[in-house]
């Protein structure tokens, strides 16, 4: 097959579809730009054909200067594909009716197929941050304007629309097929390697790269408000490696990642920090619902008999409230430190020390 298409999931499709507006949106601003100043720059040949300045040509001509200040505000302000793109096919379209009622003032207008030309161009640029659907709806909108527009100023051509625009909407709607196929094949690529770049290869938890994902790059600060921070380290796990082997102590290490899943709820965030050190991270959660957590994966690890070799763990706790969250690293290792020292099976919250 020519192109192999690629298929983007339901529920991945949103997200798709913004990132490749957000990685074109530059480009659809300036073709909506460009489009509105050629259309307003046609107002010269307009002056030929009306022999000298018309107001009704002035008119019809920049009464596209206030619809695009607005779509340039709008722009600036808002990001979501889903409100954008019609905006950008709006302002086209806008484009298209100043022609239309421009060409009902000249009695021969000449220029109105370099227009319409133009016009395909504009929605093929238009389109390449848009979803296809939506371009092949709106593309499709410009056919019936052309129609009105040569009805209005008594112009045949009927075979013309269909050998020259129609063509033009057939060919420029398989170049957005074809171009979102594309797009497609570079969004999984890249969602891979993101996805490859954030978790830890042997467990699939999260990697530390994720903490910087979690917060302000200048202050460390978290993005949640509160959130309890449990820092959990398998006890003497270089013993486990001497006695039973790496790969045991890998799968021990798979093994305490799974129970930490199964203690923990979908929006809690699970890093390996390193070895056999997991931090977990409870947003919006106290002291005492942090140290149940922890309890309940400390108590489900030291009652487990069916692993490769029993092993404990040790627990630290202790409660963002916000700041530079390595303070709170700190303290709940600290807290590590405590429970480690004295009895090596236990939870220990530093605010309880
Ligand atoms: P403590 O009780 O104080 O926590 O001591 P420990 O032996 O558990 O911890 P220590 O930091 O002394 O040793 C951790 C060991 O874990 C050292 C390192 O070789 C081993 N390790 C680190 N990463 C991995 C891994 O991915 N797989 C395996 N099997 N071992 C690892
Ligand atoms: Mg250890």
């Amino acid at each position: 097959m020519l192109v192999k298409p690629v298929v983007i999931p339901k529920e991945k499709r949103s997200d798709f579809y913004q990132c490749k507006y957000d990685h074109f949106k530059n480009l659809t601003l300036w073709i909506v730009v460009i489009a509105c100043l050629i259309e307003m720059v046609f107002f010269v040949s307009d002056c030929g054909s009306v022999n000298g300045l018309s107001t009704d040509t002035i008119l019809s001509r920049f009464s596209i200067v206030v619809p695009l200040l607005i779509y340039i505000f709008v722009f600036k302000h808002v990001s979501s594909y889903k409100i954008m793109a019609p905006f950008s096919y709006v302002m086209i379209h806008a484009c298209m009716l100043s022609v239309i009622w421009t060409s009902t003032y000249i009695s021969n207008p000449t220029n109105l197929r370099e227009s319409f030309l133009i016009m395909h161009i504009v929605f093929m640029v238009a389109g390449i941050s848009a979803p296809k659907g939506l371009h092949c709806f709106f593309h499709l909108l410009m056919i019936g304007e052309i129609v009105l527009t040569l009805y209005l100023n008594n112009i045949g051509g009927i075979d013309t629309i269909i050998s020259l625009d129609g063509a033009g909407l057939v060919g420029v709607c398989s170049f957005e097929f074809i171009f979102e196929n594309a797009y497609a094949e570079q969004y999984n690529i890249q969602k891979k390697l993101e996805d490859l770049s954030l978790h830890d290869q042997l467990t699939g938890a999260f990697n530390r790269s994720k903490l910087s994902m979690l917060c302000m790059e200048e202050t460390n600060e978290l993005v949640f408000k509160n959130a309890g921070f449990i820092l959990l380290d398998i006890n003497e796990f270089k013993k486990i490696n001497e006695n039973f082997g790496h790969d045991v102590g890998d799968q021990i290490i798979q093994e305490l990642y799974e129970i930490i899943k199964v203690c923990t709820r979908g929006d809690d965030v699970c890093i390996r920090m390193g070895g056999e050190q997991f931090l977990i991270i409870v947003p919006n959660q106290g002291l005492a619902r942090t140290k149940e957590i922890g309890e309940r994966i400390r108590s489900k690890v030291a009652k487990k008999t069916d692993f490769a070799c029993t092993f404990k763990i040790s627990v630290g706790v202790s409660v963002y409230k916000g700041g530079d969250y390595h303070v709170t690293i700190n303290l709940a290792d600290k807290a590590l430190k405590f429970a480690k020292e004295n009895d090596v099976n236990m939870v220990v919250a530093y605010e309880d020390m």
